[in-house]
């Protein structure tokens, strides 16, 4: 291929991309990730780069699976697409929906398909309004959701999250979405016990539907562990109590499993993690392991009858995509048939906790978290007390992300947190060189702070 230069530079003149400072892009030039296998990625400079975020959070059968490739060229010359509007159907997308029905706990037996998680919980947006509405409920529309969450960046979905920096561009939120705190104990817990403070937090739901009126909620949305968030693992009495609510309330209960779905917490579903037992559930990323762009909300049978009953005036182009179906029906085959899910469980994360908690001995870190294998850490400049940097928030968080960079390690920041998530079939060894260069990174990035 082209010099990396050169390639930086068509890449900066006619690539608009996202979730980036496009100044950046003209100084520094995006790093050109050219291949990839098991958990590496090689650049375009030979570099060979530990990917501890699984990209985004989603290739959990790891790089370079010739399984997928082969299941992707045979269904693209037999069907490579056809639609799944007016009353049409085909065989990919029949035989996920039943795999995924028996996948799915409790009666999540119905998929409604998209291309992506943002689209899913746009679904999710008119599904909730449109069931209470076929119920003769219309007034019942209100979602409420979490400050900190992410559900995507579709505008619905945009809104649906808590991120006031997306909220600030393009209109957002949509009205009738009402965002309560969320269990986020490290940094806002203060003296609280974190059970305590799981409880209050759960509470702030009951607290807002009395206020917003329970014939006027529909649903509330949050992801059993806070992702893009910052990796933040609710206390123990969180789920419990928000269960309770909905159920008292006669709420719906959404459940984003689009990160916790496919194995990343140790079982297949982040709910079977935590004992949810959600309404709907949406899901992508970890379905294909990013192979192909699909996702879906998974929806229980109550649900799913009063939305048979009548017209779902809503659908994408890409809706059960049939070469997207066959490949995420592959990876569920090499996520069950080798195993993977239950490695995790059982052997991966607990030799995986061992090794990130060591971290917590570093100067500049203050607290870590693990779960299956998506982990977070903060940074702090004093360990005791849990304190902020003097500087902007993220400063910190950029200049160790930038120190993993160079020693070849992914590892992203969310403001001075670092988080992982790596792909499921990480080995012990390259746990072992994961924490290595973490710690590395972690001395590089104090030394900076301190000059
Ligand atoms: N929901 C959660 C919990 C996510 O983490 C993401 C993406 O990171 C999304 C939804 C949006 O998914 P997508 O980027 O496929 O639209």
């Amino acid at each position: 291929h082209m010099p990396t230069a050169e390639l930086q530079a068509l890449d900066a003149a006619h690539h608009l991309h996202p979730f980036t400072n496009g100044g950046e892009l003209n100084t520094k030039g995006a790093r050109i990730i050219t291949r990839a296998k098991g958990v590496t990625l090689t650049d375009s400079e030979g570099n060979e780069i530990l990917d501890g975020m699984a990209g985004l959070w989603c290739v959990n059968v790891g790089y370079g699976r010739k399984e997928m490739a082969e299941v992707a060229a045979r269904q693209m010359l037999e069907l490579p697409y056809y639609n799944t509007f007016f009353q049409t159907s085909h065989v990919p997308a029949i035989a996920l929906s039943e795999r995924l029905a028996k996948l799915s706990p409790h009666d999540l037996n119905h998929v409604f398909y998209a291309g992506s998680g943002s689209e899913a919980n746009d679904t999710n947006i008119r599904m909730v309004r449109t069931y209470w509405a076929e119920k003769g409920h219309p007034e019942k529309k209100t979602i409420i959701a979490r400050k900190n969450g992410y559900h995507g960046s579709t505008v619905g979905s945009g809104s649906l999250g808590g991120m006031t920096g997306m909220h600030a561009q393009g209109g957002m939120p949509i009205p009738d979405i009402h965002h309560i705190d969320q269990p986020n104990w490290y940094a806002e817990g203060g003296d609280t016990d974190p059970n305590e403070f799981g409880l209050q937090r759960a509470r702030a739901l009951e607290e807002a539907i009395l206020e917003l009126g329970e014939d006027k909620v529909a649903a509330f949305i949050g992801e059993p562990i806070q992702g893009a968030g910052g990796v933040i693992i609710p206390p123990e009495t969180y789920w419990p109590e928000i269960q309770r609510i909905c159920e008292q309330y006669n709420i719906l209960l959404i459940a984003d499993e689009v990160i916790t779905g496919f194995g990343r917490t140790g079982n297949w579903f982040g709910c079977e993690t935590f004992d949810i037992k959600p309404h709907i559930m949406t899901i992508a990323k970890g379905l294909s392991s990013g192979y192909a762009p699909i996702g879906g909300s998974l929806v229980c049978d109550e649900v799913a009858e009063v939305m048979n009953s009548c017209e779902f005036n809503h659908g994408y182009t890409y809706s059960g995509h049939p070469v997207a179906c066959a490949v995420a029906l592959e990876n569920l085959r090499l996520l069950d048939e080798e195993g993977i899910v239950e490695k995790v469980g059982k052997e991966t994360a607990p030799y995986l906790k061992k090794k990130w908690e060591s971290l917590n001995e570093h100067p500049l870190v203050g607290e870590t978290q693990l779960c299956g294998l998506m982990g977070s850490m903060a940074l702090t400049p004093h360990k005791d007390s849990r304190a902020a940097f003097a500087a902007e928030a993220g400063t910190a968080g950029l200049i160790c992300r930038e120190h993993c960079f160079a020693n070849n390690l992914v590892m992203r920041h969310v403001g001075d947190r670092m988080v992982i998530s790596p792909p499921l079939v990480i080995t012990n060894a390259e746990i072992d060189t994961l924490v290595e260069r973490a710690w590395k990174a972690l001395d590089q990035a104090h030394a900076q702070l301190k000059d």
